[in-house]
């Protein structure tokens, strides 16, 4: 059994209705309404049966509240603006409707296309969309860049329905004319605000420019203002607005400890902590932070490996997978590693290095608490890191006191047996604060499906290896594979 505590907290939902972009909520305590998804069923909802198959099979029976509320307008063809971060379940939100919208494609001119901030959510969707899309018949591929071009130009020339890609490569491609986006009729732009925070816009736009007529367009964004709304406001056409407060940031949902330690002591207090885990994220602030602690911390007795972005793209993906199968259970990581790094049941989240502010901190944190399950995060403070700590805590809600530890202290090593205490001073004098924070602490949420633990996602674990390639060309989905299911047409090329 896991030493870190996980709640079964799970996401609320919370419809919108107004036609004004919603204000960055993010740091807002979650709200949650009735409409409990265990009650739904994907058929109720307007799923297929074969559809629903795959999802059984994969030991997903009940919608998430993002996917009860978006694939019913979806399947009826209205545009979405969904307000929902990663771990929501927004990718079967927008891909049950998707596979069902699209159908067989022309060489080169796709039917639906998925835009991603990042190569490992692209690859992640494309997992999660492969199973679907087999039991229709469909092929997709990913497009990004860092890998070489000839596979995917192949693929796009072999034919594909499905496009899950990156901006920038996609954008090379048109430019090459290898592919044309005239029959694009279903688009989805994932993760809008981590498009925008990266630059991606005027990529995004140029994309969206390119498409004929006016496809049913998706977007998920964990935020909907500035860059994001006026994205909204030119591509979307009255589009129904659905809002699931986020798995990510609600400070509520984690354990959080924060352990004062002296320098000398950070590595070993780590290897205490992550002892424990079954997988640890371990972040830190630098590239050459990262091979540093990763080796440090191997030095201790540990199965440690590092990401970050100076890492190829294959070489990324080799680490996430040790690190998915457990090889090496714990992840040392830049914040630019972290972006788009999806892995269920992460343990813990060790803050090495301290977030430069609550923003990342709770993207860090939210790397453990996924698809609505709690998680513990512990964040390392040094003398000299008070005051920043300080000005983090105030800005994230937070109000935990730093507990001074060292290496053998036995609480590291079960860090769910102790409660973390409670700093006097701030806990006074922010009424909304902790009224809401009192009221949401450990109450049962209602609108919420715990995801199932030890059931299959779709997708995971059984598609990759297990699918041959037409003409043998190897299971790998990545950078555009091909594969073919039980002889059917389909899948990933
Ligand atoms: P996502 O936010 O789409 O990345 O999904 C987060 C995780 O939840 C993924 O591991 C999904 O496979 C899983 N998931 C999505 N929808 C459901 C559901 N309705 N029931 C159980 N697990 C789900």
């Amino acid at each position: 059994m896991s030493l870190f505590t996980r709640s079964s907290a799970a996401p609320t939902q919370t419809p919108t209705f107004d036609d004004t972009p919603a204000p960055d909520e993010d740091l807002a305590p979650s709200t949650s309404v009735s409409g409990d998804g265990r009650e739904t069923t994907f058929e109720a909802l307007g799923v297929a049966d074969d559809l629903t198959a795959v999802l059984a099979a994969a030991g997903i029976e009940h919608p998430f509240p993002i996917q009860a509320l978006a694939i019913p307008d979806a399947l009826a063809g209205l545009d979405i603006c969904g307000k929902a971060q990663t771990g929501s379940g927004k990718t079967l939100a927008f891909g049950l409707p998707l596979v069902e919208r699209t159908t067989t494609a022309r060489r080169r001119r796709p039917h639906s296309l998925v835009l991603a901030p990042t190569r490992e959510l692209a690859n992640q969707i494309a997992e999660d969309l492969t199973p679907l899309a087999a039991a229709r018949g469909l092929w997709l591929t990913t497009i990004y860049g860092g890998v070489s071009m000839s596979r995917q130009v192949r693929a796009l020339h072999e034919g594909v329905d499905i496009v899950i890609a990156t901006p920038g490569r996609l954008n090379d491609l048109l430019e090459q004319e290898e592919l044309s986006l005239e029959a694009v009729s279903f688009v989805v732009v994932d993760e809008a605000d981590q498009m925008a925070d990266m630059g991606f816009l005027p990529q995004v736009e140029r994309i969206l420019n390119q498409i004929d007529g006016r496809p049913q367009t998706l977007l998920f964004s964990a935020t909907l203002d500035g860059a994001v709304g006026t994205l909204v406001r030119r591509y979307q056409q009255h589009p129904a607005r659905h809002e699931v407060a986020s798995t990510t940031p609600t400070v509520d949902q984690l354990e959080q400890r924060f352990i004062g330690v002296h320098a000398d002591d950070r590595v070993d207090v780590t290897s205490e902590i992550c002892a424990g885990a079954q997988r640890a994220l371990v972040f830190v602030r630098t590239t050459r932070g990262a091979d540093r602690v990763a080796k440090r911390l191997g030095q201790t007795g540990l199965r440690v490996a590092a990401i970050h972005g100076r890492l190829t793209q294959n070489r990324r993906e080799a680490t996430l997978e040790r690190f998915r199968k457990g090889v090496a259970p714990v992840l040392v990581a830049t914040n630019v590693a972290a972006r788009g790094l999806h892995v269920d049941g992460v343990d813990v989240v060790v803050h090495f290095d301290p977030p430069e502010d609550h923003k990342t901190y709770l993207h860090r944190s939210g790397r453990t608490a996924r698809a609505g399950e709690g998680g513990m995060v512990v964040t390392l403070v040094m003398p000299e890191q008070r005051p920043d700590i300080d000005t983090l805590q105030r800005d994230a809600g937070t109000d935990y006191a730093v507990v001074e530890m060292r290496p053998d202290d036995p609480r590291l090593r079960d860090l769910a047996s102790w409660e973390a205490p409670r700093e006097e001073r701030r806990s006074r004098g922010n009424s909304r604060r902790d009224g809401d924070r009192a009221g949401s602490r450990g109450a049962p949420t209602n609108g919420v499906v715990g995801r199932r633990p030890g059931k299959r996602q779709p997708g995971r674990s059984r598609g990759r290896r297990s699918r041959g390639a037409p003409g043998g060309a190897g299971g790998n989905s990545r950078g555009g594979g091909a594969r073919r299911a039980g002889g059917r047409r389909a899948a990933t090329r």
